[in-house]
Order: structure tokens, then sequence, then C-alpha cells
């Protein structure tokens, strides 16, 4: 019989001997890459600099479309007190969830100490101003937004677009900051302002959750909430810092993130070109991170260029993959293969209540992430394989996602626990 460490032991030696294997053949993902930008058969427009071999296609504004999610339309725009967690603090998702809700991630002391940060970005105060009374002679659009990038970058974004805002990505009705209702008290669940923005433009903002970290985790542990609050946090400061700076330049600017929203993310992020929806139905997945990030969002009326929406061949890829769905430990997303009508578009519907049951009750850590964990498109190492994957991927063959979600299960991709990237500490008894 074999002893518990020595099992251990094996498990390390196995994934450190198929970590080298993957790492071996980065010279081939440099030859897939070869190959895709040679490959006459696709018109790719751009080709991203991180994601080798992955072909994006830039495909502007169309109507009936925002990128590849079709519209059936009208879209209609909701109230952001009918979300996630504001229907789990209003009691529409049961007893435990309202409970829990006020503790799932201060419950894990590291999620705690970074959600708490949240709550001096989350005033009218740190979004949103006047703009400077004297307008600064800026560059031409073009320029201009190469500079926002820049400049996004500098403050640490991961990855920065900018599109047109569709206007039914805009809220009805604001809730009050989620952090002053569930942690301070000192807002009213019933306190709703009506949503009135007319800025053309929307700056999207993600920020990695780490790799590593996510390697290390079973995507449902501890860190989960930890991961999610970092990434949450980062991106708001920075589109709070983004927004201050473009009054300063005597354009209006109000920024958007997770402690005080204007709009929903999903149709900014798909505008501004930083990826396509997602079986998830909820999460844009980018092509070189996939949905690991979180993201945050400036709107202005700064004359900016847009990047436009992008394809990468995502829609054809979940919609034989279903790896989040099986892995999902609520049960929560969708296995058909066909996107439904919701609300005046096409995607794949999942259980929001199932989820935010989940994340919110979750007795064995803080949160949950298994869905980001285990999608073959989270996990970027410096390796052929997913060097060719993405090339393959985005080829839109069927075959080919089959073949891919089937190497990456064999592979133990997404699913396994790499003991060496566990640097933080569990709380069991505080779950
Ligand atoms: S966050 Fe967790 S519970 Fe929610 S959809 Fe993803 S895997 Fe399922
Ligand atoms: S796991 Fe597969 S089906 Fe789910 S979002 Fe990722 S690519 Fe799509």
């Amino acid at each position: 019989m074999l002893s518990e460490k020595q099992r251990q032991k094996d498990r390390e030696k196995f994934l450190t001997t198929r970590r080298q294997f993957l790492k071996l053949g980065t010279a081939m993902g440099g030859a897939a890459g070869l190959f895709a930008l040679m490959n006459k058969k696709h018109t790719a427009e751009a080709v991203t600099s991180k994601a080798l071999g992955s072909r994006v296609r830039q495909l502007g504004y169309e109507e009936g479309w925002l990128g590849t999610s079709r519209i059936v339309g009208p879209i209609q725009r909701t109230s952001e007190a009918d979300h996630g967690f504001y229907l789990a603090a209003r009691g529409f998702f049961g007893e435990d969830a309202k409970t829990q809700v006020t503790r799932f991630i201060p419950k894990h002391p590291l999620g705690g100490a970074i959600s708490s940060m949240r709550t001096f970005i989350a005033t009218e105060a740190a979004v949103t101003g006047n703009p400077a009374q004297r307008k600064l002679s800026i560059p031409d659009p073009k320029r201009m937004t190469e500079h926002i990038k820049k400049t996004a970058k500098f403050l640490k974004a991961d990855e920065v677009g900018v599109g047109i805002l569709p206007s039914y990505a805009l809220y009805t009705h604001r809730a009050p900051p989620l952090p002053k209702v569930l942690y301070e008290g000192s807002a009213s669940l019933e306190d709703l302002t009506p949503v009135v923005n007319n800025h053309p433009y929307v700056i999207c903002i993600l920020v990695d959750q780490n790799l590593e970290t996510m390697l290390g985790s079973t995507g449902y542990d501890g860190i989960s909430g930890s991961q999610s609050m970092m990434s949450y946090l980062t991106s708001g400061l920075i589109a709070c810092t983004l927004a201050a700076y473009i009054r300063n330049l005597g354009y209006s600017a109000r920024a958007h993130h997770c402690a005080n929203y204007e709009l929903a993310l999903p149709p900014a992020l798909i505008s501004a070109g930083l990826g396509e929806m997602s079986r998830t139905g909820e999460s844009v997945l980018h092509p070189r991170l996939g949905f690991r990030h979180k993201a945050a969002a400036v709107t202005t009326d700064l004359p900016l260029e847009p990047d436009g929406p992008i394809d990468f061949g995502l829609r054809e890829f979940c919609a034989k993959c279903r790896k989040c769905a099986e892995h999902c430990p609520s049960g929560a997303i969708s296995f058909e293969e066909e996107q439904t009508v919701y609300k005046g578009y096409m995607k794949w519907v999942n259980s929001i209540e199932k989820c935010t049951q989940f994340r919110v009750g979750n007795r064995d850590g803080s949160s949950c992430g298994r869905c980001m964990k285990v999608c073959p498109w989270n996990n970027k190492e410096d390796s052929w394989f997913h060097s060719a994957g993405a090339y393959l991927a985005s080829t839109r063959s069927g075959l080919a996602a089959t073949l891919l979600k089937e190497i990456d299960d064999m592979f133990g991709y997404g699913t396994e626990v790499v003991e060496q990237y566990r640097w933080w500490l569990e709380w069991p008894e505080l779950y």
C-alpha cells in the first residue's frame, strides 16, 4: 500500500514531467503561430500579441449582432437590484443565501481585508465628478486611444479595450454599493437611483486573477474570494484613476467597478473587443486570459477610436466543450448545444440562483471560480500545447474543439491542484 505522502510525491512528479513535456515544445508553438499567420483560408485582421497562434477576427459593429452574440432584440435593460448577490441579499434565493451573502467574502481574513478596501472607491466622489473647466488640446482619436490604453497599462491593467457604449448595457436603476449594504449596513436595498448616462464610449480594463494561484486552487477553496476581490479592487482603482485623469483633461468620465456600477459589464466588454460571451452565459472570455479576470470600465465623451468586437471561434468551441458545465459544483451551467433567447439576445442561459447559492453558501471555502479554473482557455502556460490549441480553436471547427477538450482532459489540465502554488493559508474553522 502506498502511503499518502508517497502518493502525493508521485503526483507531483507526474505533474512536473507533464509540464516539462508541454514546455519542451515552445518552438512548436512558434511554428503553429507562423502557420496561423500564413494560412490563407482565414481572413484574420488581427492576431493578439500574447495568444500565439490564436486568430482573432476584428468584427466591427453590425446590426443584429454584438460581436458573435446574436441580438433578436429589443434587449431589456435590467435593474442592478435584480442581479445575483442583490437577489440573495433580498431573500429571493432562500434564508441561507440571505444570511451567507453578508459573510461569504469577509469570512476569509484575506478576502475580507481586500474587500473592505473597496468601500474607499465605492463613493460617488471616487467614481465621478465635474470635468476641469478648461479642455486641454488632445491628439486625434486614434492617438488618444493608444495613449489611454498605455496609461491603463501603466496603472497595471492587464488588458484594455475601447468600444461604443451599447445603450442596453446601462442599468435602468442603480442599487446602493453592495459593500455599503452588506458590510456597513449604511444603505438600504430599496434605495434605487435611475441611471442617466449619455457617454458614447466605454473603456474596459481587465485584471488577471493570477495563473499560478488558480493552478494551486480547487477553484472553490478559501483563495477563490480573494482572487476575485484582488482583481475587482485593482481594476476598480485603475478605472477611478483613469476617469479622474480624463476629467482633468476637461472631458466627462465615470468609473464603473464592482462596488459602484451604472452598467452590466458583459456587453461593454464585448463591444470593447475584450472577448466573446462564453457558455457560462455571464462571463466574457478573453482569448489570452480565458475568464480568469475581473473587469472595470470608464464611460466617457473623450473622443476615441473604438476597437470593436472580436471573434476567435469561442461560440463554436463552447458549443462542443461543456467542460465548465461538467465541473460546476452547483449544476448551474447549461449543457445545451444551442443557445436560447434571453431578454432579447441569444445565449446559454445558466441558473443564477444555483450559482449564487453555491458561491455564498460554500462551506469548503469562500466563493467559487471552478468554471474559470477548468476552462481550457484559462490555462495559458508558455507551452506548445496552448499555442497550438489556441490556433486550432480559432479555426471554428467543432471537431477541433472536441479534440482539444479531450486532450485538455487527458493531461488533467484545469482540474489539477498543483501543491507548489498553494501559497495561502486556509481557515476552515471560519467556513
Ligand atoms: S462560479 Fe462555481 S457555481 Fe457558479 S457557475 Fe462557476 S463553477 Fe458553477
Ligand atoms: S469550459 Fe469550455 S464550454 Fe465552458 S466557457 Fe470554457 S470553452 Fe466554453
